[in-house]
């Protein structure tokens, strides 16, 4: 299995554990704000196999307690389930991040008790979420699907969403809090502009805006935070 990206050591990425990051590559969206572009086709260049993965973690058991899985869109790896219970077999802790257009294959990493901790895109309100995702449609059953299985199925999760100033406004977490009433926990990000973003021209919401974002949240979710800023 290929290994598309390894950052050795993040305090940020899993929060509450000392972890490194793995990158997988494929996605089926093409958000304009990607961080990743170079991971979203799945025959992108593998900097490691699963092999070696395994026996970095081998030597890091002690030093490192978490494994933090993002892409790309991870569950798009047939064989993330089979890594993932060889990590586990190691005393790590997983969590996943998702776009949410998977929810067969998050089922099956849920019901394996695989993912300790999910982090799930929310792009826009559903009007606008093709758009924020760079396509003209997207399957909003699929996504509503994996709402419904963090909501429910999963041990610990969040929902967060990229705010970008040229793409979100007010109107989009009016309609985003009572899609998703009863959420436990929602982080509104920051864009931060990258080399590797496709397009350029996006900016950063104020952190006025942020916080404008939060206030419309919160009567929906129990606990709403701003990153980034
Ligand atoms: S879902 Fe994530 S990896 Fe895929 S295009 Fe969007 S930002 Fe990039």
């Amino acid at each position: 299995m290929n290994i598309h990206g390894l950052q050795k050591l993040t305090l940020l990425d899993y929060p509450g554990h000392t972890a490194c990051t793995v990158f997988l590559a494929g996605c089926i969206l093409r958000c304009p704000f990607c961080h990743n572009a170079d991971l979203l086709d799945m025959n992108a260049e593998p900097v490691m196999d699963d092999a070696e993965l395994l026996a970095f973690l081998r030597k890091r058991q002690g030093l490192l307690d978490g494994v933090a899985f993002t892409g790309g869109e991870p569950l798009m790896t047939r064989e993330l389930p089979d890594l993932m219970m060889r990590i586990r077999d190691l005393g790590y802790g997983i969590k996943l991040d998702t776009n949410g257009c998977h929810p067969e294959a998050l089922r099956g990493v849920l019901e394996k008790g695989l993912v300790d901790y999910v982090a799930m895109d929310i792009k826009n309100s559903p009007e606008r979420y093709a758009q924020t995702c760079g396509l003209e449609k997207v399957n909003m059953e699929k996504i509503n699907e994996s709402i419904s299985l963090l909501m429910h199925e999963a041990p610990d999760y969040e929902f967060r969403t990229t705010v970008v100033a040229q793409l979100h406004d007010r109107d989009s977490f009016l309609a985003i809090g009572p899609w998703l009433k009863g959420a436990k926990r929602y982080f509104l990000q920051a864009f931060a502009d990258r080399d590797t973003v496709p397009f350029a021209g996006f900016t950063a919401p104020s952190k006025e805006s942020l916080e404008e974002y939060a206030e419309v949240l919160r009567p929906f979710i129990s606990e709403v935070s701003i990153r980034g800023v």
